[in-house]
């Protein structure tokens, strides 16, 4: 298979896995016992029993042993409503990754060039690689000389090298995870007039952030956003995300999608979420970005600590202490949050997501020790 001493031997079954394969790294987070869970950007407030019984009571008296439709038009339609977008340039996934593997699988072909705004999202690389395209990362530049300043997006960059390798695709997270910038309007504006192939917004985190790139869709058929019912929605156990394009293309994307991707449970779950959305979700929402700035304030407080400025329900923070210690610090306490310091540019970076006033708490008393 490969030179000498390198690659699998002959009788390992390893060996007929493809070499893009064999070289990518394992995307996986082994589970830790834990009090506070603040490393996975979840939302912390679970959603309320009665929401639950209704959707336990729906799906009872739905059919168990009969395949759902092979398009969920009705959660379709309530979030074309939600989004202000047409049912027929939305698709619904098994999470919004689902989405994502689809939309690289259809558009990436071996060789094509995608152009991604690092350090962001570490499965995009591990998708486009899968799909047989190369990577042209495009590092975020400082915001500012201080270390709490945090990195934003370096549009006449991306627009320098989509258009240097003629790129198939943009991609950019905003918010983006792990930095917590978001990409403003003239920012996807200048992607999407001075770029030739799609532009990507991956939007997981769009209800927490000032903007998002909806309103776009209309006037820039090359425009594809990515949503997800996982964070501000509250059902990331249920795995439903969306994406949002241009009917036309929304419908290439379709032939990618496998049949009865999204089960029937979580199609119930999700379209119950929205009906309720006002009522039960959109004040949550509002209570986590009170929480938020509290968090921030209360870590950047502490010495050697600097919350970098979030769209997102998590807080990027830069220390002075290597994370590695403050996350065992954290560990030993009972709290589990992410270490993002291997990426290109978040060296001293440790990722928290926003919990509840307890989980705060702790987070922050966790520091201070
Ligand atoms: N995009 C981003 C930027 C994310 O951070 C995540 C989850 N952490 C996802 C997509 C995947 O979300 P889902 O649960 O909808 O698959």
């Amino acid at each position: 298979m490969s030179a000498a001493g390198q690659g699998p031997a002959p009788d390992d079954p390893t060996a007929l896995v493809r070499p893009v394969v064999r070289a990518l790294g394992h995307y996986t987070l082994p589970p830790r016992p834990h009090r506070v869970k603040v490393n996975q950007n979840e939302n912390p407030f679970e959603l309320p029993a009665e929401f639950k019984a209704e959707v336990l009571a729906a799906m009872s008296a739905a059919p168990w042993g009969r395949y759902p439709d092979f398009t969920p038009t009705g959660l379709l339609e309530r979030l074309a409503a939600r989004a202000g977008w047409t049912p027929d340039g939305v698709l619904a996934g098994n999470g919004s990754n689902e989405l994502l593997s689809v939309l690289f699988q259809a558009t990436v072909e071996p060789g094509a060039t995608v152009v991604l705004a690092v350090p962001t999202f570490s499965l995009y690389p591990t998708m486009i690689r899968v799909a047989g395209g190369e990577v042209c990362p495009v590092p975020l530049v400082p915001a500012g000389p201080g270390p709490g300043d945090g990195l934003v997006f370096d549009v006449d960059a991306l627009v320098a090298s989509a258009r240097a390798s003629a790129a198939r695709l943009v991609v950019v997270c905003s918010p983006n995870n792990p930095t917590g910038s978001f990409l403003p309007e003239a920012g996807v504006l200048r992607l999407l007039e001075e770029t030739d192939g799609l532009v990507v917004v991956d939007e997981a985190y769009h209800e927490f952030a000032p903007w998002n790139a909806g309103g776009l869709l209309a006037r820039h058929p090359r425009l594809v956003l990515l949503r997800t019912f996982s964070k501000a929605l509250a059902l990331a156990g249920l795995r439903v995300g969306y994406l949002l394009a241009d009917p036309r293309l929304a419908r290439e994307l379709d032939k990618v999608r496998l049949p009865y991707n999204l089960s029937r449970f979580s199609t119930i779950a999700a379209s119950a979420a929205l009906d309720r959305y006002d009522e039960l979700l959109a004040p949550r929402t509002a209570r986590l970005l009170a929480l938020r700035a509290g968090l921030a304030r209360e870590i950047a407080a502490i010495p050697g600590f600097w919350p970098w400025p979030s769209a997102a329900n998590f807080l990027c923070v830069r220390s002075e202490r290597p994370p590695r210690e403050v996350l065992a610090t954290l560990d030993a306490r009972g709290v589990l949050a992410r270490d993002v310091s291997g990426q290109p540019l978040l060296a001293g970076c440790l990722r928290v997501s926003v919990g509840d006033e307890l989980e705060n708490a702790e987070v922050v008393a966790g520091m201070r020790e």
